[in-house]
Order: C-alpha cells, then structure tokens, then sequence
C-alpha cells in the first residue's frame, strides 16, 4: 500500500487533479463519523458516503471500496461529475465547524485505489438463468439495472442505439471532466459480470416492446434518455456551422472529431443557451482551438441554469458570456457569417421562477461568427413515441413513483426519459429502484 500511497490519483492529464491517498486519508481524518450520517442521507443512489469514509478512516480500504462499488457502479463516474456541493457536501455536518469533507474527490479516489490494486468486490453470481430482461438505453439508469438484475440471476441484454455504450456519460459529458479510460472501466466491470450490451442495436417504433415480447424478453426497462435536441428555427439554420449541442459533443466523441475541430480552430464560435450542457460545449470548444467563444444567453447571469461552478470556470477560461441577447437570424451565404441579436430585458417571473425575457423593441444588432451551437433542452426522439405500450406526460414516460412501472406492466422506465433531465447519481438510483421492482414483478411479489 505504501508504493501505491502517492500513485494515485489516475487520469489527472485531462481531468482535474484527484487526491493522493495521503489526502484522503487527511479528508477522512476531519470526518466527525456522524451516527445519523447526513451526507449518506443526501446521496440519491444510496452511496452511502459515512460508511465508506469510516472505512477508509479505521485503514480498511477494501472494505470502502466495497461499499462504494455495492452501492453504485458508477461510484468513479459519481466521484467526478456529481454537484457534489447540492447533495452530501451540502448535507455534511463538518460544515458547521469549517468545510465540508471533499466527499466527491475522497469517493472517486477510494474506486482509483482499487483499481491500482487490482481489487474487484463485485463477483459474477453463481446463479443465474432465472429469466431474461431487456434494458432498452445504456446509460448510467439502463446499466445499472442491468448490473442488479444480473447479480440476481437474470439474463439481461441491453440495446443501445449508439456505436458505443454510456449515453450522456460517452457522448455528452467531455473527457476533461469525465476522462473515457475511467468511464470504461464501470462499464467493463458490469459488462464482466454477465450483462450483454448489443450496440447499434434501436429498440424503437410501434413494434419495438413487442419484437422483445416475442423473444421472451419477460420485462423492460426504458432507460433511453432525452436525444432529440430542440432547435431555435430561425432563419438561416440550415447554413453550414449551425448545429445543436447534441451534434457537437456527439461528434467529438466519435470519428467525427477532426472534421469539427478542423470547423472550430481560429474561428469565432456562439454557443446558445445557459445551462450546464451549454458551458460544456462553450469550454470544448475553446480546449480545441477556437479564436473566440461567446455564450449568448436572454436572460441575465442570475437566471443562467449552469451551476455557479460552471459559470465561473467558463469565465476563467476566457469564454465571454453575452447576457440579455436572444439570436433571431442566422446570416451567411453557405456557412454561417453571423447572427442578428436582438436585446432582452427582464418581466416578470414565469412557471420557473425566472424572470421572463422581453424582447426590446428596433434593439437588433449583427454580430459576426462562423460557427453557432444551440445548447437548448431536449426532447424524447420521435420513433420512442411510437411505441404504444408507453403513456407520456409531454415529452416523459409517465411511470410510478415507487416501481417505475409503467400503464404496461411488464413495462418499467427510469433516469431521463422519467424525470426529464437529471443527474447521472439519480439515473443510478432510478436503475436500482427499477431492478428491484422487476425482480419483485416477476417473482409475483410487485403491485
Ligand atoms: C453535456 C452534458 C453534461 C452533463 N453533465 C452532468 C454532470 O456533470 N453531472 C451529472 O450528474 N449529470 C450531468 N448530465 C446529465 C446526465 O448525463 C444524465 O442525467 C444521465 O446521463 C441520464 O442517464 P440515462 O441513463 O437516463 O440516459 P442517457 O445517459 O441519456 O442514456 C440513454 C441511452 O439510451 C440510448 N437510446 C436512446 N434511444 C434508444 C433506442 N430507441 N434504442 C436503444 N437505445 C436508445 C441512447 O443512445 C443513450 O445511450 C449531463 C448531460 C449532458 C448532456
Ligand atoms: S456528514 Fe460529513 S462529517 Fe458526518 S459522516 Fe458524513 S462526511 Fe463525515
């Protein structure tokens, strides 16, 4: 252990520095080992962060790094990219005194240490073939409902409509904030377990859950996200450099990645909308060469959805952040030469909360920029809505709050495509709670 004491952390080239076990170890040291534990109360997922802190702190190491992997199978992914700040750090009692434990960095360091020591916990179950399940979505919801599920002794395929597993965590999230190694390595520990991920593979259409039916598939899990991006519709958006968000981070996740840098290097970029995805897109854009990049948003800095964090990183990164402007039209003859803006103020509040945007009147100005990617939100992608076996309220899959059932009751649904868009920690605690309710409807004990 003492070889390995100051290896840690892995991935620190792309990713933001992770602890030494010598500063882990400082971190669970300052742990006050709550009897109530507020910070495992507050993990969505069931991380159980007190357990595994006073392991780490009493030297048992193994042991927190079963406590991590039992409890969550993205533990590492978790470790990286949860808003730490809004869930246990927020809930930790060590606040009161001085700051919270670094209960994120302290979690993704504890997986990392196993991983250098070559330690798994999770074996492959000796029983199995207790019926097959179908997980329709490999993102972090579908796979870990897909890892339980086959801990119990089912046989689970999961079908994933991209060339490669992971969802949002491979094709959304960039690697500077959750590095591909790491997140191939969950993925391959529940892959080794039994789990069957068949890629490319769409389950969609009005005959989709009824080709599994007809396989003798006994239960789904839809677990397929949020992918069809919504779009501003302005004039000028079929010009060459208008794209969605989706279609940027998708690309520089797949072989598409020279053709966008190529696109990006020394020009000028605007990137629409002010929520995490947008300041995701907007530094991915300045890491791989962009002269300038501009974050135009309608309403003012306060309003911006983006966690503080992120808004601030961005800024430090140089990216400019042109509040209280909404894009109108697209202007260019082929590629994009600019955007027209016209200026915003703030109204009065909207069902968010938000003070809504209006629009000022013979405001409209041009500014020039090569390349426009709209971060807006997105909806469930059309052939999902097919499928009539499903119920939607607008653009989710209506489901109950304690099972996931759906109105199908061989039907579950859970993460995104449930909740609208979340977080990868709820998607987990969504595949849990769903493996649960399968294994109880098909054993006869569920509703
Ligand atoms: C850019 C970006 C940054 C984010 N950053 C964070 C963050 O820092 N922290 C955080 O907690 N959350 C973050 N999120 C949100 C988080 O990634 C999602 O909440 C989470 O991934 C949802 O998991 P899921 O399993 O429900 O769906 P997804 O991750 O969306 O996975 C769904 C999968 O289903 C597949 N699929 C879709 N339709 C079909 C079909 N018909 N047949 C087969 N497969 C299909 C998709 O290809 C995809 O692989 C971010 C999201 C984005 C887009
Ligand atoms: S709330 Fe904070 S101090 Fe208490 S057990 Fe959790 S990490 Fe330790």
């Amino acid at each position: 252990m003492e070889q390995l004491a100051e290896r840690a952390p892995l991935f620190s080239d792309e990713m933001e520095k992770g602890l030494t076990l010598t500063l882990a170890m400082e971190e669970a040291a300052r742990c006050l080992l709550c009897f109530d534990a507020p910070c495992s109360q507050a993990c969505p997922a069931g991380t159980d962060p007190g357990r595994f802190i006073r392991k780490l702190r009493f030297r048992n190491v193994t042991g927190a790094i079963r406590t991590i992997k039992e409890n969550n199978p993205f533990g590492w992914t978790c470790g990286a990219v949860c808003p730490t700040a809004k869930l246990c750090e927020l809930a930790c009692s060590r606040t009161a005194i001085d700051k919270p434990i670094q209960i994120g960095k302290v979690q993704r360091f504890i997986v990392e240490h196993g991983w250098l020591m070559g330690f798994s916990p999770i074996k492959k179950p000796d029983k199995t073939g207790k019926g097959k399940v179908a997980v329709i979505g490999s993102g972090p919801a579908g796979l870990t409902c897909a890892r339980e599920l086959t801990l119990q002794g089912y046989e689970v395929t999961v079908f994933e409509k991209k060339g490669q597993a992971g969802g949002n965590l491979r094709y959304g999230i960039p690697p500077f904030r959750l590095s591909e190694e790491g997140l191939s390595r969950e993925i391959d520990e529940i892959v080794s377990l039994g789990v069957t991920i068949k890629t490319n593979t769409p389950i969609e259409g009005k005959e989709g859950l009824k080709k599994l039916k007809d396989e003798g598939y006994q239960a789904v899990f839809v677990s397929t996200g949020l992918w069809d991006p919504i779009r501003l519709g302005i004039d000028g958006s079929d010009l060459t450099g208008v794209m969605s968000a989706t279609e940027f981070l998708g690309s520089m996740r797949s072989g598409k990645a020279s053709e966008m840098e190529s696109l990006i290097q020394n020009k000028v970029v605007a990137v629409i909308g002010g929520g995490s995805v947008a300041m995701d897109a907007a530094q991915w854009a300045k890491k791989i060469g962009a002269k300038d990049v501009y974050v135009l948003y309608r309403r003012s800095y306060t309003e911006m959805p983006a966690e503080e964090k992120e808004k601030i990183q961005a800024l430090n990164d140089g990216i400019h952040f042109l509040i209280l402007t909404q894009p109108v039209k697209y202007v260019g003859n082929g590629a994009l030469q600019g955007i027209v803006c016209r200026r915003t103020r703030l109204g009065d509040p909207d069902d968010s909360g938000r003070r809504r945007p209006e629009e000022i009147p013979d405001s409209d100005f041009e500014l020039p920029f090569d390349v426009a990617i709209e971060a807006l939100a997105t909806r469930p992608e059309p052939a999902l809505k097919e499928m009539a076996e499903l119920s939607w309220d607008k653009n989710t899959i209506s489901a109950s709050d304690t099972s996931l059932q759906t109105s199908t009751p061989w039907v579950f649904a859970g993460g995104d495509i449930v909740r609208g868009p979340a977080l990868v920690v709820e998607a987990v605690a969504d595949g849990k709670k769903a493996a649960q309710a399968i294994v109880e409807h098909l054993e006869g004990k569920g509703e």
